[in-house]
């Protein structure tokens, strides 16, 4: 008998490990995300023949399972060695994920809004009801790849008590995307300020395979991200445009800016478990797990991916 396909909500690094995992184990997946692209807040924003990696700015390397998706990422050109220890994927930061991606069934567009399960099996739903997939049957298993902040509803529609979702803690953060008409001398590649409102910033042409324009990145701190979050994106930059000028950036000489709200952007307190099981057969998994970092969204994915394979030799 064929075993039932794993139906994954979220193709960010998480979900995509974890699919990966499983479908290199020879299971069927189905893989759903609500976004147009794969990686979640591993994202390219391309826009005024500028690119912006707005989310994670690079990722770093532990552990077994990772090394191996790093080594294949480089042979593929997906990945490339930023600085020091930190890597960046190429041509951006979505490449890792497009890689996993490769070869599975992944449906974007698809906001899965409730879980439901019967003698069958899972079903999934969106706003217009029961999706379809190719097995044209139910799931025999679901893996939840999304913060935990948007896993706790669906986990409540399945009537299933995850109550370790509660626990992870995740701070905002907006991002600011600059693109100048050409390049900013001065600017370092990547700056750590000492400011209240801004983190960081990075010259996203520095990055390697970039080649675009003179693209800025700039995150705000989390307090500041969190006193800001209900305002509209349209009043961000001038917000941050004081201690830009104190960096020698002059947000009035972009051709291009934006910003992006990151509601869920990184764990300030991870739930301190690999992943999540019920033994209906639901799991949960993600950067708040293990602390907010690709490498542990990753690691938390392929862990999540493990438990599914081993209840399914069971
Ligand atoms: C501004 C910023 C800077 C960062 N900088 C770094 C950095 O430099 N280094 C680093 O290691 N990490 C960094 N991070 C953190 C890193 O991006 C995350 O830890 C990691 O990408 C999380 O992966 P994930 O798969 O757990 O979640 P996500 O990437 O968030 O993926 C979850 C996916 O689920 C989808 N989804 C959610 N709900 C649903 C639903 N109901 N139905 C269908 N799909 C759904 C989303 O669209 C998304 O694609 C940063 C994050 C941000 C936002």
């Amino acid at each position: 008998m064929t075993a039932s396909p794993i139906a994954i909500v979220g193709a960010g690094i998480a979900g995509l490990a974890a699919a990966r995992r499983l479908a290199d184990a020879g299971r069927s997946v189905v893989v759903f995300d609500k976004g147009r692209g794969l990686g979640g807040r591993m994202a390219t924003r391309r826009a005024d023949g500028f690119a912006f990696d707005h989310g994670a700015q690079f990722f770093r390397v532990r552990g077994e399972a990772m090394g191996a998706a790093l080594s294949a990422w480089r042979e593929a050109g997906a990945a490339g060695a930023w600085f020091e220890d930190a890597f960046v994927g190429t041509p951006g930061m979505t490449a890792p994920a497009r890689a996993l991606a490769a070869g599975l069934d992944v449906r974007t567009e698809c906001a899965v809004t409730g879980l439901s399960k019967d003698g069958a099996g899972w079903t999934l739903s969106d706003a217009a009801g029961p999706v379809a997939h190719p097995a044209n049957g139910t799931f025999g298993a679901v893996v939840l790849a999304v913060p935990s902040p948007q896993a706790i509803p669906l986990a409540a529609s399945a009537g299933v008590a995850m109550p370790a979702l509660a626990d992870a803690v995740y701070a905002p953060c907006w991002a600011l995307m600059l693109g100048f008409p050409g390049p900013l001398p001065g600017v370092k590649d990547r700056i750590e300020p000492d400011d209240r409102a801004v983190a960081w910033v990075a010259r996203n042409a520095s990055k390697p395979g970039r080649g675009e324009g003179e693209s800025i990145v700039v995150h705000a701190r989390p307090d500041w991200s969190r006193a800001q979050l209900e305002r509209d994106a349209a009043t961000i930059p001038a917000l941050l445009s004081v201690p830009l000028a104190g960096l020698g950036i002059d947000i009035h000489a972009a051709r291009y800016v934006a910003a992006h709200r990151w509601r869920y952007a990184l764990v300030e307190t991870p739930a301190g478990t690999p992943f999540l099981a019920d033994p209906a057969g639901l799991y949960a998994c993600g950067d708040w797990c293990l602390g907010g970092r690709v490498e542990a969204a990753f690691d938390s994915g392929h862990a999540a991916a493990g438990a599914v394979l081993a209840e399914a030799a069971r």
